[in-house]
């Protein structure tokens, strides 16, 4: 069986857990956290990396540091996952729905303006598969606007726009750290903060509503409690883990990269066949390997290729069902616009097998049981 995600072990990661419990420290904000969010920094240039316990805690964070409230709308993609919608819709917003690009997947950059309402206050771009969204054209809409901007980048770490890393691009960027991600610590994620003003709410929010991080670097004699906060901090031992991980991330990209573009080489025949389509990556985007999927027909035929993958042994995937079409989106958004591509276009895409560690020999097998299947 080939698995469709494996979570990512790098083989050092035990030497990090164990040194932090005999350090004695395990809860959050200790040695490995610190060296994880430095880390984050400095391949980023984020200005401030704060690591939480998901990326839709980060989402979330973001949403209380954009005070966030009800009847306030944020625009975003259907085609994404859950907690894109979830974090605002919390806070009491609407989820407005727009059409996606059908060559990345990605919000449809031309449509956010006809979205807009007096009662708009962010729009929330995803990178799907690590692709970048068309930034600069969202950030001028922002801009002209007065709306801030929330980059869902779970799927991003280590991929650019322009030269820019992922998450970097808007006032708020979040990471994901979930084992199907490229780099892991089973659950957790990070806050990019582009706007140092902001550092200190962020630290806040994150530390149930204290300035207690200010009192453990010292910059005062006690802390209390100063304003709307949760816990977002995960523990050393997440971070420990994620740390060998970063250490090793380079290596982690190369061999998912491999992975991706031998995919890509094998199954060219077919797309020029026009059988299948594959990933487009626009100029300007540098990518991290993050997914690879075909698309097929339509729904009847990916439906048959996933069920022979199957009986061959092989873990291929459908993605998002659109949220404008699931009980909870209907009740919390609506879509503005034309439905020409989300529901379309999720119909036919279909992930194959990625993760650190898959052998070319299985991309081969994959791609020769695709080609069987379209004989
Ligand atoms: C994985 C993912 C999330 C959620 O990440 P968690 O760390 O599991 O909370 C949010 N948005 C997108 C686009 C994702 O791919």
């Amino acid at each position: 069986m080939i698995n469709f995600n494996l979570p990512p072990v790098v083989g050092d990661e035990e030497e990090y857990i164990r040194d932090a419990i005999q350090m004695r420290k395990i809860c959050g904000d200790g040695k490995y956290t610190r060296l994880c969010s430095q880390w984050i920094e400095e391949q980023t240039g984020a200005n401030k990396v704060l690591l939480t316990t998901s990326c839709t805690h980060a989402l979330e964070m973001a949403a209380l540091l954009l005070d966030i409230k009800e009847g306030d709308e944020v625009i975003m993609p259907s085609y994404t996952f859950v907690s894109t919608a979830d974090a605002f819709i919390m806070r009491g917003a609407k989820a407005v729905f727009v059409d996606i690009r059908p060559d990345t997947m990605n919000i449809d950059e031309k449509l956010i303006e006809s979205a807009i309402t007096e009662r708009t206050k962010a729009v929330v771009p995803v990178h799907y598969a690590g692709v970048s969204c068309e930034m600069d054209t969202i950030n001028n809409i922002a801009h002209k606007y007065g709306l801030k901007v929330v980059e869902d980048a779970a799927q991003g770490i280590m991929s650019t726009y322009k030269g820019r890393a992922l998450g970097t691009l808007g006032d708020y960027g979040c990471y994901s750290f979930h084992e199907t991600k490229n780099l892991s610590m089973g659950e957790g994620g990070a806050l990019l903060i582009s706007d140092k003003n902001n550092n200190e709410r962020a630290e806040i929010i994150r530390e149930k509503g204290t300035n207690r991080s200010k009192f453990f670097r010292g910059e005062i004699d006690k802390y209390t409690w100063v304003s709307l906060g949760s816990s977002y901090l995960p523990s050393e031992l997440n971070a420990a883990y994620l740390y060998a991980q970063l250490l090793k991330a380079q290596d982690v990209y190369n061999d998912r990269m491999q992975s991706w573009h031998l995919y890509y080489e094998m199954l060219k025949p077919l797309s020029e066949k026009g059988l299948i389509e594959l990933p487009k990556v626009p100029d300007g985007c540098v990518h991290n390997a993050h997914m690879f999927y075909i698309k097929t027909m339509n729904l009847e035929e990916r439906t048959r290729l996933i069920y022979y993958l199957r009986s061959n042994g092989i873990g291929a995937v459908f993605h998002y069902i659109p949220l404008h079409s699931a009980p909870a989106g209907i009740k919390y958004g609506r879509f503005v616009g034309k439905d020409n591509y989300t529901t379309k276009e999720s119909e036919r895409l279909l992930r194959l097998p990625i993760y650190y560690g898959l052998k070319r020999e299985q991309v081969e097998f994959i791609c020769e049981k695709i080609g069987r299947f379209y004989m």
